[in-house]
């Protein structure tokens, strides 16, 4: 079975009267949920206590947990500086995973900026060597799984390809943003053989077992010439990709996958919605 659930805490749970973190976990399971990515995307501000007990509440209702690191780490930077603080919201990142017992770490990989994408490249593997190698050991963080995101823009360091690469050289599994893909295709997925050939990229290079745990993000989005403009949901008409042609892939294939939902503002409503398109198909 695949899991559903949403990017962070959506509108819809302040307005049932939600508070806190803590109380999401349940508050999905009541929906029948069973998947949250948990947003750190301006910085990691959560302490131990709080993480520990987001962690025991998601194990107690059957939710798997993932994070989404800070927005602004860049492991393909010239500069050290900019580079150590990089590495560091990462570390903090795995630090909070590990508190949550949390599946795994989702980041950006980095901006390509005026560098050359294959310096952009070699700058990125050089800094996630001597994080695994140095500092993972140092924070005792080991064991704690990080995966790259594949990126929506042109200026992004993170196609499919750098993406998967990233993934071999390090024994890493991809975060398959499909919105992503889409918006830097400009419009790539109109088929459900285009998602396939998507499956059969990370098969062939990552093997089966990664296909089939495979952590995926999933939205309408809006793009221009140089990729993402913005994530939207389903409610607006007229932006892909689409849902349906992905979810029979994911009963073919015998995916056991997690589907976050990344709608702009209705991230629940719209895992509600893959959820119901992928249980009608699978009964
Ligand atoms: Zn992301």
């Amino acid at each position: 079975m695949c899991r559903f659930g949403p990017a962070g805490n959506s509108p819809a749970f302040y307005k049932s009267g939600g508070k806190s973190s803590l109380e999401v976990p349940q508050w999905l399971y009541n929906l029948g949920l069973s998947a949250y990515e948990y947003q750190c995307g301006r910085g990691v501000k959560t302490g131990e206590e709080t993480a520990k007990l987001i962690g025991i509440n998601a194990e107690k209702y059957g939710i798997a947990l993932s994070i989404h690191a800070p927005y602004y780490i860049n492991l393909c930077t010239p500069e050290k500086d900019k580079l150590q603080k990089s590495k560091n919201h990462l570390l903090k990142s795995m630090q909070l995973a590990k508190w949550m017992k949390a599946d795994l770490v989702v980041f950006h990989p980095g901006s390509v900026g005026s560098l050359d994408r294959k310096d952009a490249f070699k700058n990125a593997a050089r800094a996630l060597e001597d994080l695994l190698i140095n500092e993972v050991p140092k924070w005792g963080l080991d064991g704690i799984k990080i995966s790259p995101e594949t990126m929506g823009r042109k200026s992004q360091f993170g196609s499919l390809d750098e993406v998967i690469e990233l993934c071999k050289i390090f024994n890493l599994v991809p975060t398959i943003d499909f919105a992503h893909i889409h918006a830097l295709g400009q419009g790539l997925l109109k088929t459900k053989d285009d998602f396939n050939r998507i499956f059969e990229k990370v098969e062939s290079n990552l093997g089966y077992d990664v296909l089939k745990n495979l952590h995926i993000h999933f939205s309408q989005i809006e793009f221009t010439a140089s990729g993402e403009k913005r994530h939207w949901s389903m409610r607006e008409e007229g932006f892909g990709p689409d849902f349906s042609l992905l979810a029979p892939l994911l009963i073919e294939k015998d995916l056991e996958a997690t589907i976050i939902c990344e709608s702009a503002d209705r991230q629940v409503e719209d895992a509600l919605v893959y959820k119901s398109i992928y249980d009608h198909l699978k009964n």
